[in-house]
């Protein structure tokens, strides 16, 4: 027999030997002896209180062993001979819309305009130690696109848009462990994604499809309002049927030459802001409510805060427990930050985007005669702003946070795990007033909810601008372009994912929704 149980754990309980297992035994009134095993469904933390609590979804097993673990098996096809589609851009949403290809029969032709994983870690170097940004293998362009050297986080919000689980099992299968599938917040690490990556791009070379690296498709070639082949930076034409165009939030050049072409975009609402950095102790000692360092069965806390400030919301974003703040320019001439974090998240700064939504349709009233791109020209201007206001190197402005809240100037910053270096910069008086009101409106009252989390140990650096497209590449209902037929956007890029997860569902739609129209 198997029951279903959910226990709950204080710390000291965690270090017992079989805690599971007397728990359960307490709860279903059985004998010990009767459990041959305990599964691990589902675990979380619960730090609200001052008690730290681990909450198990555990499966029981009595009289009855557990079976063997599951192997994720994917049903791949060799589609060395058959029909193709093409798919710009490998990313999350490109990789799982290859994958899916191949599982339905189809030979995906991959064509990145970046470097495979391992070539990427040389200019990713470069950025770092030079400031020298190549424009098409960076932090967002490569092998795995923007998700490869990031936290892994596998959250999402989108729970109706495919079947999460699914995605999860294919990471398993690939090589992630199996903890992402019980873990409440799963993440995987940057150390650990490259190789998962790789062994997705092996995985399809074996059954018969291509990936192309440094293929920056440059142009579309389109008669009768069908997609009839596409143009390399090689100048190799290409004839096409179907593609999925999964070119993510960052290829600024794919807009700008759909944006030519006439072909339908809209303007997106999307979020801005900075990134900021605590020493992760001090987010521990809040979200933990302990004194010095936190318990070693505890991971790297994490945060979440929202304020509404003059109808806007501003809110964290991406939190890196435990991690790196990274320099993720796509071009010379910009500063962008992002953050990343190790699977161990054992990193000593706590860092997260903090940013303000920008409502595309009411807040950029200077910006209109960009037309669809306004969004995208506001993005540009404020990296080009911070690449200024940094010292026209990768280097970040920064500010202690209580003195950009407060409107002084820094003159010492704390310590950061960001590379590239921090230049002191008054931040509260060059950003717009739309964000840096409204950011420090929301600092202040952050450090209301989090008491600690308002303090001059912690700096504020800029820009986050990358939180999500700008721009919405439309598509009907078959998830084609409804100008353009056999154009399919797809992803973050499109405007229809937020993150790795979301990427990866909306990758399986549009290779489903490609196929049908062959
Ligand atoms: P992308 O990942 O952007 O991939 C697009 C790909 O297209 C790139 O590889 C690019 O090189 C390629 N490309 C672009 N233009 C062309 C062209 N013209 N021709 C050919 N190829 C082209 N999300 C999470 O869920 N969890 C996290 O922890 C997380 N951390 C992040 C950390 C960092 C530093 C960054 C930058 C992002 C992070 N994100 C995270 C966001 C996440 O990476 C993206 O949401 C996700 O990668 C989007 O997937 P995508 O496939 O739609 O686009």
């Amino acid at each position: 027999m198997v029951k279903e149980l959910q226990l709950r754990v204080n710390l000291i309980e965690e270090r017992k030997e079989d805690i599971l297992k007397k728990k359960a035994s307490k709860k279903l009134e059985i004998n010990i002896a009767s459990i041959t095993a305990i599964k691990v469904l589902r675990k979380s933390i619960d730090a609200r209180k001052k008690d730290v609590i681990f909450n198990y979804k555990v499966a029981v097993y009595i009289n009855e062993p557990l079976p063997e673990t599951p192997d994720y098996v994917f049903d791949y096809k060799d589609v060395s001979n058959a029909k193709e589609i093409h798919i710009i851009g490998f990313g999350p949403a490109g990789m799982y819309a290859a994958l899916r290809c191949i599982e339905l029969g189809y030979k995906p032709i991959v064509l990145e305009r970046g470097k495979n994983v391992q070539d990427r870690r040389r200019d990713l170097r470069a950025i770092n130690q030079f400031h020298d940004v190549n424009e098409d293998s960076n932090y967002c362009f490569g092998e795995g696109g923007a998700g490869t050297y990031s936290d892994g986080k596998l959250y999402t919000r989108s729970l109706k848009r495919g079947d999460v689980r699914r995605i999860f099992e294919n990471l398993v299968y690939h090589g992630a462990t199996e903890q992402i599938l019980i873990d409440a917040h799963p993440h995987i690490g940057t150390n650990k994604l490259p190789k998962i990556i790789k062994n997705i791009r092996e995985n399809i070379l074996k059954y018969g499809g291509e990936v192309h690296f440094d293929s920056r498709v440059t142009d579309f070639i389109i008669k009768n309002n069908k997609l009839q082949a596409i143009q390399l930076q090689n100048g190799t034409e290409m004839t096409v049927n179907s593609v999925i165009l999964a070119t993510g939030h960052s290829a600024r050049d794919i807009y700008e030459l759909l944006h030519k072409k006439d072909i339908l975009l809209k303007a997106k609402s999307f979020a801005m802001g900075v990134r900021v950095e605590h020493p992760q102790e001090i987010i521990d000692q809040i979200q933990y409510s302990c004194t010095g360092q936190r318990d070693e069965l505890l991971p790297a806390a994490a945060y979440s805060l929202v304020h509404q400030v003059n109808n806007r919301g501003v809110y964290s974003f991406c939190m890196c427990p435990g991690g790196f703040i990274v320099p993720a320019a796509t071009a010379n001439g910009e500063v962008v930050v992002n953050g990343m974090s190790p699977s161990r998240r054992n990193n000593k700064f706590a860092n997260s985007g903090i940013v303000v939504e920008i409502n595309v349709d009411k807040d950029l009233p200077k910006y209109e005669k960009f037309g669809v791109l306004k969004g995208l020209q506001y993005q540009k201007d404020l990296e080009k702003l911070a690449f200024n206001a940094g010292g026209r190197t990768q280097v970040a402005p920064a500010q202690r946070l209580t003195d950009f809240v407060e409107g002084r100037f820094s003159h010492s910053l704390n310590e950061t795990s960001y590379q590239p270096g921090l230049n002191s910069s008054p931040i509260h008086s060059l950003l717009p007033k739309l964000i840096g009101s409204r950011l420090r409106k929301g600092f202040t009252a952050f450090g209301k909810k989090m008491h600690g989390y308002y303090t001059q140990e912690a700096n504020i650096i800029g820009v986050e601008s990358r939180t999500s497209s700008p721009v919405n590449i439309p598509r009907k209902d078959n998830l084609e372009h409804p100008q353009i037929a056999g154009l399919f956007p797809c992803g973050e890029g499109g405007g229809y994912a937020g993150g790795i997860i979301s990427a990866a569902m909306d990758g399986e739609r549009c290779a489903e929704a490609a196929i049908a129209n062959l």
